[in-house]
C-alpha cells in the first residue's frame, strides 16, 4: 500500500486543473501575428510559401481557416513579419475574425450576441457531440479523442461525444467533406434533435484546406447547416477545442 502511495505522491496531478488557463510552451504554434513591418519591395516569398494559398497581400492577411500551421511563411519572410504565437484560443462564430491582419493582436473570440439563446439555455451543462470523419486524415480525430482522456477531461463539462446522433444536441466535422461523406454529414446532422448546434474542426473543413481545390468536394452543405462554431488548426490542440466549445456554452455571461 506505501508503495501504491508512493507512486501516487511522485506522479502528482495527472489532469489539468483549469484548461482555460493552461500556459502552452513557447514552441507552441498557435494565433500568428503579423507584424507591421515595411515587406521589401513586390516581395512575395510567403504567398508564395503556402501550400494552402492562406495569404494575401496589401495588406498582408492569413486566413487562419486554411492555415495548416505548417510555419512556412514564418520561416521564409526575411522581414520576419509573421509569427505564430503560443496563444490557442482560436475558436469562433464569425468567419471574418478567422482573417487575421497586419497589426492584430488580440485572441479570436466568439461574438455573444449572435449565439442562439436556446443553445445556452438547453445545451449550456451538458452537451453530447456526434463526430463525422468527412474525408478527414484522422489527425483532428486523435486530437479530438485526446480532448476527452484524463488529461484534458473535457467531460468534466459535460462535454462528450456519443455515438448516436440521436443522443447527440450536436454535430462535429471534420475533414474537407468529400463527395463520399456527404451523406453521411447530411443523415446524421437529420438525426440529431433540435436545437442541434454545428462545429467545424479544422483547416479541411473550415476550408476545404489542402484539398479545397479537390474536385471530390462537396461543400455546399456548410452553408446549409450554419455552423455555430469555428475551430482552427491542423489539427486544432484539444485546448483550442475545448476552450471554443466553453466559450460558446458560456457566451451568456459575456452578453
Ligand atoms: S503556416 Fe499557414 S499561412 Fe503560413 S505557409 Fe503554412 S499554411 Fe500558409
Ligand atoms: S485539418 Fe489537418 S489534421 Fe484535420 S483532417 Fe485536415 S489535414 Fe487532417
Amino acid at each position: 500500500m506505501f508503495d501504491g502511495l508512493k507512486a501516487f505522491i511522485h506522479h502528482g496531478n495527472r489532469y489539468i486543473p483549469d484548461p482555460t488557463k493552461v500556459k502552452l510552451p513557447e514552441n507552441f504554434s498557435g494565433l500568428p501575428v503579423i507584424s507591421t513591418n515595411p515587406c521589401k519591395q513586390d516581395c512575395q516569398l510567403c504567398v508564395q510559401a503556402c501550400p494552402t494559398k492562406a495569404i494575401r497581400k496589401s495588406p498582408l492577411t492569413l486566413s487562419l481557416d486554411s492555415c495548416i500551421f505548417c510555419l512556412e511563411c514564418q520561416e521564409i519572410c526575411p522581414e520576419h513579419k509573421i509569427q505564430f504565437s503560443n496563444e490557442y484560443k482560436m475558436g469562433t462564430n464569425i468567419y471574418e475574425r478567422l482573417q487575421i491582419k497586419e497589426g492584430y493582436s488580440n485572441s479570436i473570440s466568439i461574438e455573444p450576441s449572435i449565439v442562439r439563446s436556446e443553445i445556452i439555455r438547453i445545451l449550456g451543462r451538458s452537451l453530447k457531440l456526434r463526430l463525422v470523419s468527412a474525408g478527414s486524415c484522422n489527425g483532428c480525430e486523435l486530437e479530438l479523442n485526446a480532448a476527452g482522456n484524463v488529461n484534458f477531461d473535457m467531460g468534466r463539462y459535460g462535454i462528450e461525444f456519443v455515438a448516436s446522433p440521436r443522443h447527440a444536441d450536436g454535430l462535429v466535422i471534420t475533414g474537407p467533406i468529400a463527395e463520399n461523406s456527404l451523406a453521411s454529414v447530411r443523415l446524421t446532422y437529420e438525426a440529431i434533435p433540435e436545437p442541434k448546434i454545428v462545429v467545424l474542426v479544422g483547416a479541411c473543413a473550415l476550408s476545404g484546406g489542402l484539398f479545397k481545390q479537390s474536385p471530390a468536394l462537396r461543400r455546399e452543405i456548410i452553408n446549409e447547416l450554419k455552423p455555430d462554431l469555428l475551430v482552427p488548426g491542423c489539427p486544432p490542440h484539444p485546448l483550442t477545442f475545448i476552450n471554443a466549445v466553453l466559450d460558446l456554452l458560456r457566451a451568456k455571461e459575456n452578453k
